[in-house]
């Protein structure tokens, strides 16, 4: 694997780049929060998606496709999927009806991955069929003293950890002066939560030493990562929103439970989305679901393809906000439809590509120096290999599309038109006609024919 270049990443939890050094080579684990499985999920929600794959990417470069592993949950445990399941389900039986909907949800949000050209996780756990790892966890934080149990709840005591609140760097008589929530006479204090509650007969529930219930939403991911990854990790990932409360939460339940210093060495988080300027909301109307911006008109009056939002998506570094838009979308198409469609043979991605990705992710600087291969590989083929290999390293590897005889005459149809109209010096209309192509997919490259010295024009397709 040559020389291996030197990885740095933001650690939220001591607010700085640090050097990665994997607990284990042969195995370099990451765990990264997935959905909640109620409902379509929104472009928000594709930028831990995309970023989190082009980590695993990297993790693979380095270190071996078959020495990592990535886990992504499946939260298919929730009162918002229960109350889906119920509106969309109403005469069928509780269970069924929210099989129904976590199903069709998950299976979506796979595909939608997919679509955008992320790789699938090592492991895909669901909540659901991980409950005997998180009921242990609880037992031993009760055995522990760091859980009690009240008014039909099973509680994280946070005063129980001398150290709760180092990610969010929170202290918990602050939160307590400047708590607005109604204090809940049961907790022992304000900021304790929910490791197990107690399900009526309508609610979904699993037999348990403290009754027949349902766990809250933090243990899950104590669970599935302990499960999966051991107790303590490598990477832990996911949104800026995680951090309070439901990172935090994850730490103290997984360290007090285990007596480890640290869950996860480093974690890392996605910055937010927001579209044209403003925090994306079903009540302001800019609410934009993947599957929508891929397969509707919802978005500038088009579908998009998958690896143009993610390309715009990676166009910003992950640790900043986003500010999506049409003009972004055109933005990032437009530099997609200058890169050639190419094979990757034996070749390995450019080191100036990985090394901008060791450092921090910065995928800024590598989509630049990414843009600038494709421009020596239009010039020169032997590039095209090495073009390819760093392009898949960002999940963004042009791929050659084959086209039926009809479709082939119809593009030639109009490629010889835009030959007649240059010759003819009209321009404006030529060049429209490159652009439509362009939008379809289609690629033009001039050159001259040696011989006569003639304006000639090839073409492929690209997805
Ligand atoms: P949720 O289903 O809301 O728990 O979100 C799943 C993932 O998407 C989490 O990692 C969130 O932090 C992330 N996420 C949700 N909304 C946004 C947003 N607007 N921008 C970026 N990431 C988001
Ligand atoms: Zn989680």
């Amino acid at each position: 694997m040559g020389t291996e270049p030197h990885l740095k990443f933001y650690n939220t939890l001591t607010r700085e780049k640090v050097d990665f050094k994997p607990i284990d080579r042969e195995n370099v684990r990451l765990y990264v929060c997935g959905p909640t499985v109620y409902d379509f999920a929104h472009i928000g929600n594709a930028r831990p998606a995309i970023v989190f794959d082009v980590l695993f990417r990297l993790l693979r470069q380095i270190y071996g496709e078959s020495h990592v592993t990535y886990v992504r949950n499946i939260t298919d445990v929730d009162d918002k999927i229960n109350a889906r399941a119920l509106r969309d389900h109403p005469g069928l039986p509780l269970n069924e009806a929210i099989r129904l909907v976590t199903e069709k949800t998950e299976t979506q949000y796979r595909q939608d991955a997919i679509a955008l050209g992320s790789l699938e996780p090592t492991v895909q756990p669901r909540a659901t069929e991980n409950i005997a790892q998180m009921i242990e966890i609880i037992e031993k934080l009760i055995a522990k003293g760091h859980a009690y149990q009240a008014a039909g709840e099973v509680l994280f005591d946070t005063k129980s950890m001398v150290d709760y609140g180092q990610l969010s760097k929170r202290n918990l008589d602050e939160q307590q002066a400047g708590a607005r929530v109604a204090v809940e006479e049961h907790k022992k204090s304000p900021g304790d939560f929910v490791l197990w509650k107690l399900s009526d007969e309508n609610e979904p529930g699993w037999e348990s030493p403290w009754g027949r219930g349902r766990p809250g939403w933090h243990i899950e991911c104590s669970a599935m990562s302990g499960r999966y990854l051991g107790d303590v990790f490598d990477i832990h990932g996911g949104g800026l929103d995680l951090i309070f409360p439901h990172h935090e939460n994850e730490i103290a339940q997984s360290r007090c439970a285990h007596g480890t210093d640290v869950m996860a060495n480093i974690w890392m988080h996605n910055g937010f989305l927001q579209v044209e300027g403003r925090k994306m909301s079903k009540s302001e109307g800019n609410f934009v679901t993947i599957y929508e911006l891929l397969h509707t008109e919802k978005l500038g009056g088009r579908v998009w393809p998958g690896a143009v939002l993610r390309l715009a998506m990676l166009m910003t570094h992950y640790r900043e906000p986003i500010d999506f838009s049409v003009k972004r979308l055109e933005e990032a198409e437009r530099l997609l439809a200058k890169w050639p469609a190419a094979d990757i043979g034996d070749a390995t991605p450019d080191a100036a590509i990985v090394a901008a990705l060791a450092d921090d992710l910065n995928t800024v600087a590598a989509i630049q120096a990414l843009h600038a291969l494709a421009q020596a590989a239009n010039a020169d083929p032997s590039v095209l290999p090495t073009f390819a290999a760093s392009a898949a390293l960002l999940g963004l590897l042009p791929e050659k599309v084959e086209v039926d005889d009809a479709v082939v005459a119809e593009i030639n149809r109009r490629v010889q038109a835009r030959l007649e109209l240059l010759k003819a010096k009209n321009f404006a209309e030529a060049d429209k006609i490159r652009e439509v192509l362009l939008a379809e997919g289609i690629q033009l490259k001039d050159g001259k024919d040696p011989a006569t010295g003639e304006r000639t024009t090839t073409w492929e397709v690209k997805r």
